[in-house]
């Protein structure tokens, strides 16, 4: 469980009483679940994991703490960039910007001028600089920067293991039918993932309408993984929590953080297709690759120090089915429109910015217009 989302955990007051449910316990839920407190009416926050926090969280699993999603702390400065094993030099780092600087406006062109044309299949590289600025490109993540994860005040009574299945809003009351029972509300904020709803985890009476199912269509989630591995002894000799992009000899796209926190330990991201692949072979297949990768670049320092390795699996978990979502304003805005009245949508998707900020933003969003409907009567 993160530290920064944790929650006490309280039992709900007696279903009828309820004024709201909140499904999620991720930063869209806590931030609309708190709001709704601070305006005194009684909420509870339903989630199907058996744990906060949603798509923030650490694991801690290897005795070192590697964040699984979101960063948990700001991460700052440009990465250095490594091609076969050596640092770009500085007329190469020059030439690096002048090429990345370059295939932004390309990438901005053919996004306007050929909407339907997949850039990565158009945007070729000449040499293993020009590739690893197209790799790095098209890696770069959306998020807008956050100086501190939003914090929970208080307390915010979640039930954890109660995965929601069908959301009823066609009586008085919303009715939820999850694991642990039913539950009523006067209203309910929904904030799982667009890849939750696309895949038909959680079904509504009356059932979304188009507009909403378009919205879900076309805000399908971003695979993202991540590797951690650990180590015996000091193997990269870099500062705390140095960033790297590297191309290999043999032709794969390497992007890292080294020493993070200041341990003896590296995170490797993956993206796409990369991801997927991960997911599927396994942890163990995972681990051995990032150990084999960081070695080409590193030397044999780094399989002989090797301790242990723990991989995520965004994309088969069930309450995610993905990393976070990519998609222009207009579906957002779709996917953020009341369902019925009584049923509000919060979550990263159905914010124009996305990611930590984007989903705080949105639970404050939907505990307003939840606020409205309650003030309806
Ligand atoms: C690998 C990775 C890296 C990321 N990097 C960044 C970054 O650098 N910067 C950034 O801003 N963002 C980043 N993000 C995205 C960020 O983590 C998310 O945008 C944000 O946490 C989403 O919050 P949320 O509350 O909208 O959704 P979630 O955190 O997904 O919360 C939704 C909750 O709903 C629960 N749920 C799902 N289905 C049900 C159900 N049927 N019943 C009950 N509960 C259910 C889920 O278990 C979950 O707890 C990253 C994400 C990943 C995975």
């Amino acid at each position: 469980m993160s530290g920064a989302l944790a929650a006490g955990f309280v039992h709900p007051a007696r279903a009828a009483d309820l004024d709201a449910i909140v499904i999620g316990a991720g930063v869209a839920g806590f931030a609309a679940a708190s709001a709704l407190i601070g305006a005194r009416k009684n909420v509870v926050v339903l989630e199907a994991r058996e744990r906060t926090g949603g798509r923030v969280f650490t694991n801690t699993s290897l005795g070192l703490p590697f964040d699984e999603g979101a960063p948990t702390r700001p991460e700052s400065g440009a990465p250095a960039l490594v091609i076969d094993g050596r640092e770009l030099s500085r007329e190469e780092y020059a030439r690096y910007a002048r090429v990345s600087a370059e295939l932004e406006r390309t990438l901005e062109k053919l996004r306007t001028q050929l909407p339907g044309v997949d850039p990565q299949v158009v945007i070729q590289g000449n040499d293993s600089l020009e590739k690893l600025a197209i790799a790095e490109l098209f890696r770069r993540v959306p998020f807008a920067p956050f100086a501190t994860l939003p914090v929970t005040e208080g307390k915010v009574p979640v039930r954890i293991g109660t995965r929601v299945m069908r959301i009823d809003s066609t009586g008085a009351l919303v009715r939820l039918m999850t694991q642990g029972g039913e539950f009523t509300a006067k209203v309910v904020i929904v904030t799982v993932p667009t890849g939750v709803l696309g895949g038909g985890g959680l079904t509504f009476a009356p059932p979304l309408w188009l507009e909403r199912l378009a919205a879900i269509e076309s805000l399908p989630m971003v695979q993202a993984a991540k590797t951690f591995v650990t180590f015996s002894r000091r193997v990269f000799d870099v500062p705390d929590d140095a960033r790297l992009v590297a191309w290999t000899a043999t032709g794969t796209v390497i992007e890292a953080q080294l020493r993070p926190r200041g341990q003896e330990a590296a995170l490797l991201f993956y993206r796409d297709g990369e991801a997927r692949r991960l997911e599927a072979d396994g942890p163990m297949a995972a681990t051995a690759g990032a150990v084999s990768a960081l070695a080409e670049l590193f030397g044999r320092e780094v399989r002989t120090a090797f301790l242990r390795g723990a991989s995520t699996r965004w994309g088969k978990d069930p309450f995610a089915r993905g990393a976070w979502v990519d998609g222009p304003p207009p579906p957002r805005r779709a996917l953020a429109q009341p369902h019925h009245e009584r049923v509000v949508f919060a979550g990263e998707a159905t914010d124009p910015v996305g990611g930590v900020v984007g989903a705080n933003a949105s639970g404050l969003r939907a505990a307003k217009e939840a606020l409205a409907v309650l003030g309806r009567g």
